[in-house]
């Protein structure tokens, strides 16, 4: 059987990675890609876990080097998803998870039309301030320059395939669940 590829993508304090822990504890037999950046590691986050974290100087041979898949520099910092794991895994028959950024996201369908694009949008800007910012994680340079990005966002948001409103969060788990149930269900 084809396996899936599905990006699941939104602006920055959407809830993302809460809804897609949400849906793996209940689907563990998917696969989420851990992705590379030049970021610094948040309090908590463990390389190779979370991200595999990476300086300029080495993102920048990946590039050189054409191993990846898509990437982007997003809000000062560079982020991106290697080839060789996307193919690996799907070599291996597992179904893939990406959770990157919209512009990632588009690249991605460029390369593979058949990757199912869902973008989780927010109940309102000021739900997705509120949440950015009580999350406690960036300084306030970098949650403007994160909240610049929104409008562009929603207008990418157009291309996708699939969107989830994350209001209540059980709900919006339970959406996910359906869109990736539905899209397994065809051949
Ligand atoms: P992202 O991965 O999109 O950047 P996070 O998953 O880190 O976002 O979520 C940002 C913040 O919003 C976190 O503090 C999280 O607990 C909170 N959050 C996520 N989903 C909801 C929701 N449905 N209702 C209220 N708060 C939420
Ligand atoms: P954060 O710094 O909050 O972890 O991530 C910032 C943004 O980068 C989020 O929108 C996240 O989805 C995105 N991102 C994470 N990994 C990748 C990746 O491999 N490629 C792209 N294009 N974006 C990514």
């Amino acid at each position: 059987m084809n396996k899936k590829l599905f990006v699941l993508s939104g602006s920055s304090g959407v809830g993302k990675g809460t809804v897609l822990k949400g849906f793996l504890e209940k689907n563990p037999n998917f696969m989420l890609s851990i992705s590379c950046t030049t970021r610094h590691p948040r309090p908590g986050e463990v390389d190779g876990v979370n991200y595999f974290f990476i300086t300029k100087e080495e993102f920048k041979n990946c590039i050189e080097n054409n191993k990846f898949l898509e990437w982007a520099e997003f809000a000062g910092n560079f982020y991106g998803t290697k080839k060789k794991y996307i193919n690996q895994c799907l070599a291996e028959g597992k179904d893939i998870i990406l959770e990157i950024d919209t512009q990632g996201a588009l690249q991605v369908k460029k390369q593979m039309p058949e990757a199912i694009l869902i973008f989780i949008c927010p109940p309102s800007y000021e739900a997705l301030e509120n949440r950015l910012r009580g999350r406690h994680t960036e300084d306030e340079a970098t949650i403007q320059k994160r909240l610049q990005q929104v409008k562009i966002e929603l207008e990418r948001a157009e291309k996708f395939d699939y969107k989830i409103v994350n209001d209540n969060l059980d709900d919006a788990i339970k959406n996910l669940e359906e869109v990736i149930k539905g899209e397994m269900q065809k051949c």
